[in-house]
């Protein structure tokens, strides 16, 4: 597999990666590294402020998926579904599966209440999630997750990026696993 260069930092422990990338190209690698390693269904949290790259992994993320259109910020739609049949990816050595990425920005929710989560469908993209992966990869990524506290499922990858004080194009990547599926996949990460 072709690995562009990322230039991380990598500590790997089985739960918790952390890697630090040197302007967006690099954060677009480390999601698209990710987006090709993912085998099952996956939430993924990212949180980190405004500026610090959740929207600029979520574009990697997706070309790691295979997605074929390009990404755009769901700051203001809160949700943005990007759906697929029976992708052809050879481009990323996967065999042909339906694909869905879920890509939501949580910043606009006034409470982050289970009510006005339900508006935008975070309900059923849950359930979703819970149903077998044998009709397609379903990835539900949600920017601003922590805002959710006790309301994200339990099993996810939480991705917190934090910028650096110093230099405008550093921003410091942790990854940390919940549950079975992501700690499978930081393995996988940390061992390519
Ligand atoms: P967020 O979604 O977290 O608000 P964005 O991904 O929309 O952040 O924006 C990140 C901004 O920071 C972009 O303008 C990007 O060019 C810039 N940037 C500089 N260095 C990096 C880096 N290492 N990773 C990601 N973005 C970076
Ligand atoms: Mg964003």
């Amino acid at each position: 597999m072709n690995h562009p260069p990322i230039g991380l930092t990598e500590r790997p422990t089985h739960t918790q990666l952390r890697l630090t990338t040197h302007g967006p190209e690099e954060t677009v690698a480390l999601g698209r590294r990710i987006g090709q390693a993912i085998q099952s269904n996956l939430f993924i949290a990212l949180s980190g402020d405004l500026g610090a790259g959740k929207t600029t992994f979520t574009a990697g993320l997706a070309a790691g998926l295979g997605i074929p259109v390009p990404v755009t910020s769901p700051t203001f739609t809160l949700v943005n579904d990007y759906t697929f049949d029976k992708l052809s990816t050879s481009a990323t050595g996967r065999g042909a599966q339906a694909r869905r990425l879920a890509h939501m920005d949580v910043y606009r929710l006034e409470g982050s209440s289970a009510a006005e989560l339900d508006g935008i469908g975070f309900g059923d993209l849950l359930d979703d999630l819970e149903a077998a992966d044998d009709c397609g990869l379903l990835v539900l990524v949600m920017e601003w997750a922590d805002r959710l506290g006790p309301l994200l499922p339990e099993e996810r990858l939480d991705v917190t990026s934090v910028s650096d004080e110093e230099d405008p194009d550093v921003r410091v990547f942790t990854l940390t696993a919940r549950g079975e599926t992501a700690t499978a996949l930081l393995q996988r990460l940390a061992e390519a």
